[in-house]
């Protein structure tokens, strides 16, 4: 396709958070903006679509979104109307009453709280541990389990080891393929224990889920006449790369308006420095019809299971499996979405593994260590040297971002632009 770049004040690379924020704070400050997506759809890895059954589900695993960031929330709020969520998850464990039952399982919140002691070791006892948590910590904070682990008291220690065994270890070992020392303390860090009876996810001010879905959002937000999107087009196909500069190919001539470049940095430059290493997800998606839901008879301690009415697949949007299977959770969408849908649900179970870069596969999470930043240092050195990129996004800037951390990073980026 025959494409005047040159017609565009500036070129974005990547339809998600960070692409469409940007292209629509920029079209408004009068910017033409021309957006490439090499998907077929728009949203990135927020993008959500009806299933075979009607159910609305994210395709890249659940978005729940929350901040604590107003002039974000308030964008966003522009485009969407909110249904107001508060993220609840519990982990799954099985019970040790049960000896080893199939069936029989426990559950309590994640983040561990002063109700999941109680769970854990029963009312007096968990009572008791509280009592001691608060008066070593502060009733209502925070603490990492690395931290925990760090306390001396050896009662404390003992609980620690407890949360760590129940909760982290193998769920971490799962999701990264490692133990949670091992990690960026900064992962672990986003789910502390929580000195408090306080279950739900996030404590952010602002939580809830796009009344119509994100993807809706999203058309809403690049519906401008400044902006053009084009989609199933990686950027690159048009750029060829010089030391200092970005070319425009055939047109013998350097780009002279920025790029917002969202993508992997490492795939920019052609992997020169070999890949950047990510985790992966397979998503496996089921759906439920009513009468397909866990077989009669079998025992479950839990009463407000499905089978006990209300068409839904579990008790909460999410339920972590911290100790067994090889999934790491499972996603109920409608108690997210809030969709009513009597009779059929549909739930995704993810499973993570390293990212090689086969086609069709995503990078899900950068792994953070000090050996990949120097690697990701290494090609951000390359990206400084050219004129007119911009490194924006989850991807290109190789972080774990949430999503108003991206929204707030790209209507900084495009304050500066303008
Ligand atoms: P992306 O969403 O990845 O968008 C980048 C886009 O660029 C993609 O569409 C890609 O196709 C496109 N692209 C890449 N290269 C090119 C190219 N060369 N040319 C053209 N297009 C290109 N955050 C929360 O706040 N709450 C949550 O509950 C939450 N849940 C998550 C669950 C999972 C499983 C994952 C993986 C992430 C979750 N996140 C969550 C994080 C959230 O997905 C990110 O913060 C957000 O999507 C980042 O937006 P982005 O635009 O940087 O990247
Ligand atoms: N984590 C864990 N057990 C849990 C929840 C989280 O071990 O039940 C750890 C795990 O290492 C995970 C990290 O905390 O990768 C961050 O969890 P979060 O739910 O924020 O991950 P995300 O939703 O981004 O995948």
């Amino acid at each position: 396709m025959d494409i005047r770049l040159e017609t565009y004040d500036v070129l974005v690379a990547g339809a998600g958070y960070a692409g469409a924020v940007s292209a629509r704070a920029l079209a408004e400050k009068g910017k033409k903006v021309r957006v490439f997506e090499r998907r077929d759809h728009i949203g990135g890895n927020a993008y959500d679509c009806l299933d075979g059954h009607g159910v609305l589900i994210h395709k890249y695993g659940p978005h729940i979104f929350h901040t604590n960031d107003k002039k974000v929330f308030d964008f966003l709020s522009r485009f969407t109307e909110w249904r107001d969520y508060q993220h609840r998850v519990v982990a799954n464990i099985p019970d040790p009453a049960g000896g080893g039952r199939p069936g029989w399982r426990l559950q309590y919140p994640v983040p561990f709280n002063l109700t999941s002691l109680e769970t854990a070791f029963g009312p007096e006892e968990g009572k008791k541990l509280g009592d001691k948590l608060i008066a070593a910590y502060g009733a209502e904070k925070k603490v990492t389990i690395l931290e925990l682990r760090q306390n001396p008291d050896p009662e404390i220690s003992a609980l620690a080891d407890y949360v760590y065994e129940h909760v982290f270890v193998h769920y971490t070992m799962k999701q990264w393929g490692q133990k949670p020392e091992e990690i960026d303390p900064n992962t672990t860090a986003r789910v502390p224990v929580f000195l408090s009876r306080d279950d739900r996810y996030f404590q952010d001010k602002y939580q809830g889920m796009p009344l119509e879905g994100y993807t809706k959002m999203f058309q809403r937000m690049l519906d401008h006449p400044n902006i053009e999107v084009l989609l199933n087009t990686d950027v690159r196909q048009y750029l060829s790369l010089e030391e200092y500069d970005i070319f425009l190919r055939g047109a013998g001539m350097p780009l002279s308006v920025p790029l917002i470049y969202t993508g992997p940095l490492d795939e920019f430059f052609g992997l020169c420095y070999g890949r950047l290493p990510y985790r992966t997800l397979d998503f496996v998606f089921e759906t439920w019809q009513d009468r397909d839901h866990r077989a009669p008879g079998m025992p479950y301690p839990d009463p407000d299971h499905p089978l006990r009415g209300g068409g839904f697949y579990q008790t909460h949007g999410t339920v972590n499996y911290t100790v067994d299977e090889d999934f790491t959770r499972i996603t109920e969408f409608k108690r997210l979405t809030g969709q009513d849908l009597p009779g059929v649900t549909t739930i995704v179970k993810e499973y993570s593994r390293p990212y090689i870069g086969a086609p069709q596969e995503t990078p899900y999470y950068a792994i953070i260590n000090p050996e990949n930043n120097a690697l990701y240092a290494k090609y951000k050195a390359e990206a400084d040297k050219k004129q007119q990129l911009y490194l924006l996004g989850r991807l290109a800037e190789y972080k774990y971002y949430n999503m108003d951390a991206i929204a707030a990073r790209a209507l900084e980026l495009a304050e500066r632009l303008a």
